[in-house]
């Protein structure tokens, strides 16, 4: 898996949209279930979207949804010229069962000279020969969201956000044996290997920054952050509890 990788989660990924819009926009190249949800969204977002896929009906699907959408084989130099690659402020390879289509494709957007690249791989010899083209962000979309439904489904994560192979966020609650408590004497950092970075109190509320001074309750959640070992041994505290 990617070291890199990281969830498909459109808006957050791209950051603010307004920067970007301005910037010239995003291009996704191929407007299947992956780019063609993320073309979507960003483009709810505010976000220019040119959208880019060498099959016509796919093309139609999406008249009058995006900034651009244009039926193009993304192979061609020419044409990737011509839709202005070069002025886009990202672009999203989003081919992924043609995987000479996908590298050819990644190749001529990096002769252009463009080089943020977004690029989906859907093996890991794919992921490797887009790594070794120069693409750093190369996502796995299938093995991010299984590695991610995993802990899920285990129950005591409810959102689990992989940052990079060694760091993750998850979303949970406050084992009992640090509430009650000010966080600073619950010595989470150095008992557990993690950090509590925010909190919310109720269903509905907001989240607040978890300050050294916050008293949390078994019935707040948390967010925490560390590495995935950690942070699962973490929010399964109260299991031997619960028997
Ligand atoms: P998903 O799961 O997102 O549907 P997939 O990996 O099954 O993706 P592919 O079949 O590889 O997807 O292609 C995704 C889209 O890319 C399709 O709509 C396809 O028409 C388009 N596509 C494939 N090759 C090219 C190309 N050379 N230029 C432009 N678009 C292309």
């Amino acid at each position: 898996m990617s070291d890199r990788s990281w969830l498909a989660r459109p808006a957050a990924f791209f950051g603010d949209s307004k920067p970007l819009a301005k910037n010239g926009g995003v291009a996704v190249i191929g407007l299947g279930r992956f780019g063609g949800s993320l073309a979507r969204e960003l483009s709810a977002h505010g976000v220019d979207v040119i959208g880019v896929d060498i099959d016509e009906a796919v093309v139609e699907s999406f008249d009058g949804q995006l900034a651009h959408v244009s039926r193009a084989d993304a192979t061609d130099e020419v044409v990737l010229r011509q839709l202005g690659i070069d002025e886009v402020s990202r672009v999203v390879i989003a081919i992924g069962s043609d995987l000479q289509a996908s590298i050819l494709t990644a190749s001529k957007i990096l002769k252009i000279g463009n080089r943020h690249i977004w690029a989906k791989a859907i093996s890991e010899p794919h992921a490797e020969i887009l790594h070794q083209l120069g693409i750093t962000n190369v996502v796995r979309p299938e093995n991010d969201m299984g590695a991610r439904l995993a802990h899920l489904i285990r129950g005591h994560i409810s959102d689990f956000l992989p940052i990079d192979a060694d760091f993750v966020l998850a979303r949970t609650t406050p084992p009992t044996r640090i509430a009650d408590q000010p966080l600073a004497s619950a010595n989470v950092r150095q008992r557990y290997g993690v950090t509590i970075v925010a909190f919310k109190r109720e269903e509905g509320g907001t989240w607040d920054i978890a300050d050294r001074d916050v008293t949390l309750y078994t019935d707040n959640e948390i967010l925490v952050a560390g590495s995935p070992k950690n942070v699962e041994a973490f929010s399964e505290l109260d299991k031997d509890v619960e028997g």
